[in-house]
């Protein structure tokens, strides 16, 4: 689970980074109203945590200019408003939670589960290409039936690349994957990835897109 935390008291949010990374979510953090926006429009999140107070822009305003382009990204709202009215804006304003400051750990943790399974279970739990079956649930992978044991980042970028069959992934959005899970990545790191996955599931599988990125076709139905 990839989530975007919007929060710019960076002391609290590097400190939610680290709990969260334990908890083994991947997280990204953007501190502006306007950077939350640009990011969850060219790598959206599987969940965004978002404080209503940012410097440049209302957390509210920055729900509503992501709500048009993404409807059912789960946002769960974290702010020091503890006033009903605003806790009712924030509602209806379209977030799927709401959490006031101070708040204990356990209580963001139990309300990204209720989250993340009202998630997946709106998912396919698999996504089927040709021979391939990536099962979501279980961080599996079949070809032709048979499990294929892959290393975590080479599954991640069959998954974001399956996720989004038929449509190109971009280098940046790609390496926005990988990085955003906080480890080392050298500059080749794509292409050493695309090729191993290249030589375990067929050569033909995954389509360069010269000068954008990479792209797997969507199934024939
Ligand atoms: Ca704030």
């Amino acid at each position: 689970m990839h989530i975007l935390l919007v929060e710019d008291d960076m002391a609290l949010a590097s400190s939610l980074q680290q709990a969260l990374k334990k908890q083994h979510y991947a997280v990204n953090i953007t501190a502006s109203g306007m950077a939350a926006v640009d990011t969850i429009n060219t790598d959206t999140p599987d969940i965004v945590i978002l404080d209503l107070g940012l410097p440049d822009m209302d957390g509210l305003e920055v729900m509503s200019r992501v709500r048009k382009g993404h409807p059912t990204l789960p946002v769960l709202v974290l702010t020091a408003r503890d006033h009903l009215d605003d806790r009712i804006a924030g509602l209806d304003g379209g977030a799927d939670d709401y959490l006031p400051k101070p708040f204990a750990m356990a209580e963001l943790f139990a309300r990204l589960r209720v989250l993340e399974r009202r998630q997946t279970t709106a998912k396919t739990a698999k996504i089927v290409v040709g021979p391939i079956t990536l099962d979501i649930n279980h961080d599996s992978v079949e070809v032709n039936g048979r499990e294929l044991d892959l290393p975590r980042q080479e599954y991640r970028l069959l998954k974001s690349l399956l996720e989004n069959a038929g449509r190109v992934q971009t280098r940046n959005a790609l390496e926005a994957r990988l990085y955003s899970w906080g480890e080392e990545v050298a500059s080749n790191a794509l292409e050493v990835h695309i090729h191993h996955l290249r030589k375990k599931l067929g050569a033909d599988l995954i389509t360069t897109v010269r000068g954008v990125g990479y792209k797997i076709d969507a199934p024939a139905h």
